[in-house]
């Protein structure tokens, strides 16, 4: 999957992704899978960080693959990402994951559970 995004000429379940927040799981199938996939590459490889000067969560390059850090910022419930994907994505629907989002995500998970 690349991260670049231009609207499909018919939405269904394989070609839809959202964050259902009901089930608080990500939704729609090939997307969805794409972008844990991708963010678990992230979590394995080290790449997620939290800045505390700026008080915003960094996903850093993947080594030879790309050059560009994003940041990510919490706002309110949410999480806002400078990567073009969600920048895209966001003036369709309210509230997208990227797979900056989704690796911070399962980042704040990790460490929360490995807290107790
Ligand atoms: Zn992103």
């Amino acid at each position: 999957m690349t991260e670049t995004y231009s609207p499909p000429e018919q939405i269904g379940p394989n070609n839809v992704i959202y964050w259902s927040t009901s089930k608080q799981v990500l939704e729609g199938v090939k997307q969805g899978k794409a972008i844990i996939k991708k963010a678990l590459i992230f979590l394995k490889l080290g790449l997620v960080d939290y800045d505390q000067i700026d008080k915003v969560f960094l996903v850093h390059p993947i080594p030879n693959y790309n050059k560009t850090t994003y940041r990510i910022h919490r706002r309110d419930k949410h999480f806002a990402c400078s990567c073009q994907f969600y920048n895209q994505v966001s003036k369709h629907w309210e509230h997208p994951t990227c797979s900056h989002i989704q690796a911070v995500k399962f980042w704040l998970e990790i460490k929360r559970w490995n807290k107790t």
